[in-house]
């Protein structure tokens, strides 16, 4: 039986509200809650009644995450969105995915290795290297920072947008000090250099 998988931080293809499908153009209408919102409850109900089912049959469950992503058409972020506090909301036009590379080792780069550390297994141990390779994207102006927040713990946490996706990713602030940024560097360039060979792909991509 698989596990429930919950992965808020993608866009949707469909609206929450109302199950339609986004066209090429439309106008997202995005929130960010966290996961312990009635309305994310309201929304999800069905899927936390499968997984509470699961639990109690004793099968292994996934953990929540901290936060949901919400993606609306306009009329249902209309009708919805006086109803949550946001941690953040912004609107950006959809653009349909692209089909998946045929080779994701011939596309490695800083994005991809991004992404293969935040959605590993140990994200916890990569977080300089996750936040280093954040902030050269949003440079690159590959994301853009749509709101910084705090979570539980404290912790500084910034929630990125990829401009041309709609993903999000939530980075936690390391807080280096000067003298930790050239070991994360060379981290990264340790990971980028390492990809091809078959002991780092498995290091770094093990999803
Ligand atoms: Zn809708």
């Amino acid at each position: 039986m698989a596990r429930t998988d919950w992965n808020l931080h993608a866009r949707s293809r469909v609206c929450r509200g109302c199950g339609a499908a986004f066209a090429d153009g439309d106008c997202v209408r995005t929130g960010v809650l966290p996961f312990s919102n009635p309305l994310v409850s309201e929304l999800f109900a069905e899927k936390l009644a499968e997984e509470a089912a699961a639990a109690a049959a004793g099968q292994p469950v996934k953990p929540h995450p901290e936060w949901a992503r919400l993606d609306f058409c306009q009329e249902c972020w209309k009708a919805k969105s006086g109803a949550a506090k946001w941690t953040s909301a912004w609107k950006s036009p959809y653009a349909a995915p692209p089909p998946p590379a045929e080779d994701p080792l011939a596309k490695a780069s800083p994005e991809t290795l991004l992404r293969s550390l935040v959605e590993g297994d140990e994200p916890e141990q990569h977080l300089q290297a996750i936040y280093l390779l954040a902030v050269m994207l949003e440079r690159k102006r590959v994301l853009v920072e749509r709101a910084t927040r705090f979570a539980a713990d404290g912790s500084v946490v910034r929630i990125y947008e990829h401009r041309r996706s709609g993903d999000i990713l939530m980075v936690t602030d390391p807080h280096m000090t000067d003298g930790e940024i050239p070991e994360a560097q060379a981290e990264i360039e340790r990971l980028l250099g390492l990809r091809p060979s078959v002991e780092s792909v498995a290091a770094v991509s093990v999803i």
